[in-house]
């Protein structure tokens, strides 16, 4: 006679330890890559926010989007403005000023991203039918999460100006980016895209409506 496994705790639980684990090794990973580079993970994580964005960002822009205190961030931009990977430009209204990525910082994101990543290797093993379900997966909780205030939006597919849902018949290529003009798969969606500009309110939730449908 088969037993059941006892049901000691729900999916979504399991779900969420699973990504602590992975979170754990992306974190070892992070440690690595910022230690060859001679700066910490949070003065690493600043150079990879900072990357693309040529407006720049104000500290408290990147305290919100790492989940750090300002004084967190501000104590890491300050390493970095002294290792000349950052610099300060004024922004439109002058009052205040923006960090940006100095060549510098963008020549040693560059070197970081030849590093080891451990994750993303274990990801490359899977299927591409699953990669296209995890990317699908991932973005549907992210956007519940920034729905939700507890993480700033991010740049993503689904809430960009450029992104319309369902334009194209047939899955190959179903949306669409304006940004370049061409159909976008889901296994295309992007999770941080240089290009992404936010999309007003009312247009990331019927766009996040329309995707519910298909
Ligand atoms: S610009 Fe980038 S984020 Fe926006 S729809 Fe195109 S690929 Fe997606």
């Amino acid at each position: 006679m088969t037993k059941d496994l006892p049901d000691t705790n729900a999916i979504a639980d399991r779900i969420t330890d699973g990504l602590k684990r992975v979170a754990a090794v992306m974190r070892s990973d992070e440690w690595s890559t910022a230690q060859a580079m001679s700066i910490t993970p949070t003065q690493l994580q600043i150079l990879n926010v900072l990357e693309g964005r040529m407006r720049g960002l104000r500290v408290t822009e990147i305290a919100a989007h790492l989940g750090v205190s300002q004084p967190t961030a501000t104590d890491s931009a300050t390493a970095l403005l002294r290792k000349g990977y950052v610099e300060k430009v004024a922004g439109v209204d002058r009052r205040s000023s923006l960090l940006v990525l100095t060549v510098e910082g963008r020549k040693a994101l560059r070197q970081a991203g030849r590093a080891e990543n451990a994750t993303r290797d274990a990801v490359e093993e899977l299927p591409a039918a699953e990669q296209e379900e995890l990317l699908v997966s991932l973005v549907r909780v992210i956007n519940t999460l920034q729905e939700a205030g507890a993480v700033p939006v991010q740049r993503m597919c689904v809430t960009c100006k450029y992104f319309e849902p369902h334009r194209h018949a047939g899955k190959q290529g179903p949306h669409h980016c304006h940004f370049v003009n061409a159909p976008l798969r889901r296994r295309d969606f992007r999770v941080d895209c240089r290009e992404h500009e936010i999309a007003d309110p009312d247009t990331r939730a019927a766009t996040w409506g329309s995707l519910q449908t298909g």
